[in-house]
C-alpha cells in the first residue's frame, strides 16, 4: 500500500500547476478516469522548482484519452501517448503501464521469439536481451506498476487530481526530503536495464544537489563501461542535457569521478590527462562554469556552442597538428572537427549540421581577428554570427588578447544590427 500524503501535508498548490495541464487532468477525471500529475514535475513543485513539462498518467487508453479531447494527437509507435495540443503548451498524457517504455534501443537486434515462425514473427510485449537491457514492452499497468517501472524514488511520485494528495509507492517523499538519489529496485538491474539511467542519477544528483546513494554510487563506478551499449542518437540528446541544464559543471565533475566521462569520450580523456607543458587542461570545467553562469543569466547555449567551448582546445590542438602538415587554416579546422566526430561517433552520435555549426564556430576565430576585414557587415549578418560572437565572448573572458577583438565586434555588430542586411541569393 502507497504512503498517501494529504493536501494539507504538502506544499503542492494548484496555481503552481500549468493551467493546461489542470484543465486534461480534470477532464479525465470528469470522465471518470485516474489522473495524476507525475514524474519531475512532482518532484520539481515539491522542491520548490519550476517544472519543465508537466506529465499526466491516467487509466484511460490512448484511444479513449483521444475521444476525451479534441485537440488530442497519438504519437509513438511502440509506445503510444497521447499529446494534448494548447496554444503554446502540449501536455503529454500516458497510460498507466507495467515496465520499462524507455526508448527502445532500435539499432539492437531485436532476437526472435520461440516458435514466431509459425504465423509471422510478432515479437513478445516485453523483451529483454542476453545481457538484460530491456528492447520492447508495451503493456498496460495499474498505478503501482507504473510507478515502479519509473528510475528514481524521487521521480516516482503522483499528484493525484482526485483529492490534490500525493501518492509514494517506494519512499521518494523520504528520499526527497534527504536529498538522495535512489534506484527504485536493486541499481545493477536498474542500470543493466537501461544504462542511461546512471547519466540520469549523475544529472538529478548535479542538478538538486542531491547525493547519489552509496549503493547506487557504486554500481555506476562498477557499470560505467556499459554505458556504450545505449544508442549513439540517444547518448547525444543526454549529453545536451547533461551540460546545458544548468550545473553542467558540476555534472562533469561527478561524471569525472564514476568515469562515465571516460568511456563516453575515450580519446579526449586520454588527451585531458596528457599535460602539456606541465599544465593540466583546465578549460573545459571553465567553459562549463562559464556556460552555466550564462544559463543562470537566462541565455541560451545551443548545442554546438556547447562543444566548441567544451571541446575547443581540443580541437584546436588538432588543427594545429594538421597546419604544421601543410594544410589550410579552414582545412585544417575542417580536418580536427571531422576527426573528432569520427572519434565520437561509436558512441555518441553528434548529426551532421551540428559537426558543421562547430566547426564555423572555430572558423570564426580567423575571420574575427581581421577588423574590419572585407566586408564585415555581411560577416556580421551570416545566420550563425550570435553564436560566433559568444564563442568569442567566452575567449574574451579566459584569454586577455582576445578582449579587444571581441569588444569591437561587439560593438559594430551593435550598430550593424539596425542597418537592413543585403538579402541573400538563393543558392548563392
Ligand atoms: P527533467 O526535469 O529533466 O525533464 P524528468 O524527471 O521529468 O526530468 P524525463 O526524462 O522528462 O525526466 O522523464 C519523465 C519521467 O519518466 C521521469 O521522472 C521518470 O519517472 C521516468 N523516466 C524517464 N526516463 C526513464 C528511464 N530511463 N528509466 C526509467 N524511468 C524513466
Ligand atoms: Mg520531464
Amino acid at each position: 500500500t502507497p504512503l498517501i500524503i494529504p493536501r494539507s501535508d504538502h506544499p503542492i498548490s494548484r496555481n503552481l500547476v500549468s493551467p493546461h495541464a489542470l484543465k486534461v487532468l480534470y477532464r479525465l477525471k470528469e470522465s471518470g478516469h485516474l489522473a495524476y500529475l507525475v514524474g519531475g514535475c512532482v518532484r520539481d513543485l515539491l522542491l520548490g522548482r519550476e517544472p519543465k513539462d508537466f506529465d499526466v498518467v491516467t487509466d484511460a487508453t490512448p484511444n479513449q484519452v483521444k475521444r476525451i479531447f479534441r485537440n488530442c494527437r497519438l504519437v509513438g509507435r511502440r509506445f503510444r501517448l497521447a499529446h494534448i495540443h494548447f496554444q503554446d503548451e502540449i501536455v503529454e498524457v500516458a497510460t498507466f503501464r507495467s515496465s520499462e517504455p524507455e526508448e527502445l534501443e532500435a539499432e539492437m537486434p531485436i532476437p526472435m521469439a520461440e516458435g514466431a515462425d509459425a504465423g509471422g514473427p510478432r515479437p513478445p510485449r516485453h523483451l529483454r536481451s542476453d545481457d538484460g537491457v530491456i528492447l520492447r514492452d508495451n503493456v498496460f499497468g495499474t498505478p503501482e506498476q507504473d510507478a515502479r517501472r519509473r528510475d528514481f524514488t524521487v521521480n516516482a511520485l503522483a499528484y493525484n487530481i482526485a483529492d490534490f494528495s500525493i501518492i509514494d509507492y517506494v519512499g521518494g517523499m523520504a528520499d526527497l526530503r534527504q536529498g538522495v538519489i535512489r534506484t527504485i529496485g536493486d541499481p545493477g538491474v536498474r542500470f543493466t536495464e537501461d544504462p542511461v539511467r546512471m547519466l540520469r542519477a549523475v544529472r538529478f544528483a548535479a542538478m538538486l544537489g542531491f547525493a547519489i546513494e552509496p549503493l547506487a554510487g557504486e554500481a555506476i563506478i562498477e557499470l560505467a563501461p556499459t554505458i556504450t551499449r545505449a544508442t549513439p542518437p540517444r547518448l547525444y540528446e543526454e549529453i545536451l542535457k547533461l551540460f546545458l541544464l544548468g550545473e553542467g559543471e558540476k555534472t562533469y565533475q561527478l561524471m569525472r569521478q564514476t568515469r562515465l566521462f571516460d568511456h563516453l569520450f575515450p580519446h579526449f580523456t586520454a588527451w585531458l590527462e596528457r599535460e602539456t607543458d606541465g599544465f593540466p587542461h583546465a578549460r573545459v570545467g571553465q567553459g562549463l562554469e562559464w556556460i552555466d553562469r550564462r544559463g543562470g543569466a537566462g541565455d541560451k547555449i545551443s548545442p554546438p556552442l556547447l562543444l566548441a567551448i567544451m571541446f575547443g582546445e581540443y580541437l584546436e590542438e588538432k588543427a594545429a597538428g594538421f597546419r604544421q602538415t601543410g594544410r589550410a587554416p579552414q582545412e585544417a579546422i575542417n580536418g580536427a572537427v571531422a576527426e573528432f566526430l569520427g572519434e565520437l561517433a561509436p558512441t555518441v552520435l553528434v548529426p551532421q549540421r551540428i559537426g558543421i555549426a562547430v566547426r564555423d564556430i572555430l572558423a570564426s576565430r580567423n575571420r574575427f581577428r581581421k577588423i574590419p576585414g572585407k566586408r564585415p557587415q555581411s560577416f556580421v549578418g551570416r545566420p550563425g554570427f550570435a553564436d560566433w560572437l559568444t564563442h568569442l565572448q567566452f575567449l574574451s573572458e579566459i584569454a586577455a588578447e582576445e578582449a579587444k577583438t571581441y569588444a569591437w565586434w561587439h560593438a559594430y555588430a551593435g550598430t550593424a544590427a539596425t542597418e537592413v542586411p543585403a538579402p541573400e541569393l538563393p543558392g548563392a
